[in-house]
């Protein structure tokens, strides 16, 4: 099949990546599927390794899957020989990556002049260095570091996290892309400085259209800037819970949803007091090598049915409008057949 729904602007369908050979290869991303429409914000939350950076990737090109199929504006990005398609080019200027590591993404021995203009002469978005320097300065501004002419011949190391990350994020702009991906793009700076940076995130979205893959450990963070979007929660390779942000922060219904929603931390001691608890039966992630059999969150889980839970590995079921979950219980409790 190389059409996509048409409904997306970018989709992952049924996407499976491998990693390493023999008895070390592991299933990192397994069967992962859904669709992002234009403007629109989903997170993948999930712990680390879940998946959900490899996903990233894979959604942005960087890395190829060893399976399934990326569809981006309704076309595939791979052929079905596994070459890059006709529009590979479109594609990759049109979907790009905010990484996690402002120190590590940034060169080094570049002023954030040259950082930000070698992109746009590069793909020819100016026809020259004048028309360059106005448009740097344009993001620069867009991003909020102004004045201008503070940050223009810079070297990232004078630069703070937070600001690093700004020009991450304007690199990004000089192409037009119609699709970030922001893969824990906030996790590494000051809590004090991350309101900020998600707030100028969300103005590109309302102003210039931009549609999110937001990647985060964290349900705050993804509660904060995705509340009008979706969140897909990830767990060991797969996508355990799909739904709207207030439904999933409001009535969770996978337990490992549940778990993480619980050990988000409150600022209003009532409200940590009043949280219900979930028991986790062991707090070991268990090994992509020796994967548990059935449900993958049943040696952790404590709704775990024997028998059922331990042997029957849960699909990933619609239980309502735009709503899925991967949980013998919970489509039993909402009526979904299993
Ligand atoms: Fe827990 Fe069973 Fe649901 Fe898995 S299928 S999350 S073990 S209740």
């Amino acid at each position: 099949m190389n059409a996509g729904s048409g409904e997306y602007l970018i989709e992952a369908r049924n996407l499976v990546r491998m990693f390493g050979a023999r008895r070390e290869r592991v299933t990192a991303v397994d069967d992962v599927s859904f669709g992002i429409r234009q403007g629109e914000v989903v997170c993948l939350v999930g712990e680390s390794g879940c998946g959900k950076t490899t996903t990233g990737k894979m959604i942005t090109g960087l890395l190829k899957p060893t399976s399934g199929q990326v569809f981006y504006a309704g076309k595939s990005v791979w052929t079905p020989r596994g070459d890059k398609g006709e529009d590979f080019k479109t594609y990759r200027l049109g979907v790009q990556i905010i990484h996690q590591d402002p120190y590590a993404s940034l060169n080094p021995s570049h002023t954030i002049y040259k950082i930000l203009s070698t992109p746009l002469l590069h793909h020819k978005f100016v026809a020259n260095t004048y028309e360059a320097l106005d448009r740097v300065i344009e993001l620069l501004n867009i991003v909020g570091l102004s004045p201008v002419e503070d940050f223009l011949y810079k070297y990232p190391h004078q630069l703070s996290g937070g600001q690093r990350q700004r020009v991450s994020v304007a690199r990004a702009l000089t192409v037009n892309p119609r699709v970030i991906v922001a893969d824990e793009a906030v996790s590494m700076v000051d809590v004090s400085i991350r309101v900020g940076l998600l707030n100028m995130m969300a103005d590109l979205k309302r102003n210039l259209g931009v549609t999110y893959l937001f990647i985060t450990h964290d349900l705050a963070v993804a509660k904060f800037f995705a509340w009008e979007g979706r969140i897909a929660v990830m767990y060991v390779g797969s996508i355990v819970e799909f739904a709207s942000t207030p439904q999933l922060i409001n009535d969770p219904l996978h337990p490992y949803s549940k778990a993480l929603l619980a050990a988000v931390p409150e600022a209003d001691p009532e409200l940590t007091r009043s949280k219900k608890r979930v028991e986790l039966r062991s707090q070991d992630i268990p090994s992509l090598l020796a994967l548990p059999s059935g449900c993958r969150f049943h040696p952790r889980c404590p709704y775990f049915e024997p028998g059922l839970c331990d042997v029957k590995r849960p699909e990933l079921l619609p239980v309502g409008e735009n709503r899925y979950v991967a949980c013998h219980i919970a489509a039993r409790e909402a009526g979904a057949p299993t």
